[in-house]
């Protein structure tokens, strides 16, 4: 094999095992502090579209496996793990056309660069819920973003993606063009069969009224923290988002039940955000709000709950029972945490519209339940691992499946699914027939059970 083939084809730079910063920039793919154990041999840093059809045509040529590489943002660094990785860090431009709501997006634009945008522009768009994770691999899975109730799963609003192929070909895939490569880039996920190089977004009116409110509770406040929820968010509309983020403190497990209310009208916003908390329990041990939060303010409230750095193993499940089960699932886990970084969010949408069926993400529920193991001592990975699976083999009863993008891909053995069965099924037939050499097989430790 010749590396000065393909480092005369490209603009960007190749950087190979022999070169003297290889350890270094391999462990940089991946943004948790924890690395992955990475079989990669070459790492090229497109400049734009081009170079990704020339690396993906060497990559095919001598028979390596090649992987796209966003922001690295999968906690288990699935991005690193190919014999080619594609790093699309530079390929960060963004259009927004206000005219006509759309907005054309380079993989590596941030959510926080997007939302910021938007909003000088008037305009909204479901970005997901930390400022420094990138649009590539966030919509390529789904998108579970700010005001995803209303707006919906961000793959949802992607309305034509460009994609290079397996054999080099770069396409537009919309509704009408490449209609089965269109569906398999909204959810696919790690399991997309090509590399998008840009997406295009519809967009929506800012809601220029948005509102956070948050009452923190001790953990014997569950039960009517959970009652209260399930009837509050029953007559809530769909502007409405509601989690509970459970972390550790002095007196044991603490919940911070966060509404978020997502509307252009002050007036409205009071009235919605009073009707909420009207009967909320008694008792809370904080109350911060209501205060005026415009999604891209939201990132400074998220951001230091994920400091970079440091070492994350994280999983989450979907659920159709009681919240009062899956918060108390989660309160277990905070507990029982090795780490008191660690803590675990529970949303519920039981208000959420439900999204349709003509994309390839296709597992919800109306709890969201997601645990982040935070730590920095590599001799604390096992014990925080194995803490994380035991707290997630706890919900396995009425788990209903998992989200691709916050799923632990290194689990060995069987994982909760991450499509419908019949999602994974025309997923399958799509792969043999787009790459059927499986240039872009992920390595993927764990088997999706879906079909099973
Ligand atoms: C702090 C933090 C907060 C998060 N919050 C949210 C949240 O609120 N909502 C949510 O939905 N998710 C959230 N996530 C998860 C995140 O959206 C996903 O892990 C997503 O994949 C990250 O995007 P990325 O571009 O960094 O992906 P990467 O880690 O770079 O890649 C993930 C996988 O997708 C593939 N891939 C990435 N880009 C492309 C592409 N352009 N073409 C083909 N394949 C590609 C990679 O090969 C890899 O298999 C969060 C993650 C972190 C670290």
């Amino acid at each position: 094999m010749t590396y000065d083939t393909l480092k005369s084809r490209v603009r960007g730079s190749v950087i190979t095992q022999f070169d003297p910063d290889y350890a270094t920039s391999r462990d940089a793919l991946t943004w948790n502090g924890r690395k992955p154990i990475s079989s990669v041999c070459i790492i090229v840093r497109a400049q734009d579209a081009r170079d990704v059809q020339e690396a993906v045509r060497f990559a095919a040529e001598y028979g390596l496996n090649v992987s796209a590489r966003g922001g690295g943002h999968q906690f288990s660094g699935i991005a690193a793990r190919a014999d080619m990785v594609i790093d699309l860090a530079a390929l960060d431009r963004m259009r927004i056309d206000a005219s006509s709501r759309t907005a054309i997006l380079e993989p590596a634009v941030t959510n926080v660069r997007l939302a910021t945008a938007l909003e000088r522009k008037g305009l909204g768009f479901p970005v997901g819920h930390c400022g420094d994770v990138t649009v590539s691999g966030y919509l390529l899975g789904g998108g579970i973003g700010w005001n995803s109730n209303a707006w919906g799963v961000a793959c949802f609003s992607v309305v034509s993606v460009d994609v290079v192929l397996a054999d080099g070909q770069l396409v537009t895939a919309t509704e009408n063009d490449h209609p089965d490569i269109f569906w398999a880039a909204r959810g696919a996920g790690p399991e997309f069969f090509g590399i998008v190089v840009s997406y295009q977004i519809r967009l929506y009116d800012a809601p220029k009224a948005a509102t956070s409110l948050v009452r923190v509770y001790g953990a014997q406040s569950m039960a009517k923290v959970s009652e209260w929820a399930e009837s509050a968010i029953a007559r809530a509309p769909e502007s409405v988002e509601f989690t509970v983020k459970i972390g550790a403190s002095p007196i044991g497990p603490v919940m911070a039940a966060i509404a978020n209310v997502f509307v252009s009208d002050a007036r409205q916003a009071a009235a919605l955000g009073a009707d909420l908390w009207r009967d909320a329990p008694d008792g809370a041990l904080e109350v911060v709000g209501p205060m005026q939060t415009p999604i891209s303010s939201l990132y400074g409230m998220t951001g230091p709950s994920a400091p970079r750095g440091s070492r994350y193993g994280v999983d989450c499940v979907w659920s159709n029972v009681g919240f009062a089960e899956s918060l108390a699932m989660m309160l277990r886990a905070v507990e029982l945490a090795p780490s008191p970084n660690s803590f675990a969010l529970c949303a519920l949408r039981s208000n959420a519209r439900p999204s349709p069926d003509t994309a390839a993400f296709s597992r919800e529920g109306r709890v969201f339940s997601t645990i982040y193991g935070i730590w920095e001592d590599e001799a604390q990975d096992d014990a925080n691992l194995e803490w994380l699976r035991l707290s997630i083999d706890r919900c396995q009863p009425f788990a209903t499946g998992t989200y691709v993008g916050e799923s632990d891909l290194d689990r060995p053995g069987q994982s909760l699914p991450r499509l419908s069965p019949d999602a994974l099924a025309r997923l399958a037939q799509l792969t043999a027939r787009h790459d059927p050499s499986g240039l872009f097989s992920p390595t993927l430790p764990t088997r999706d059970l879906s079909a099973a």
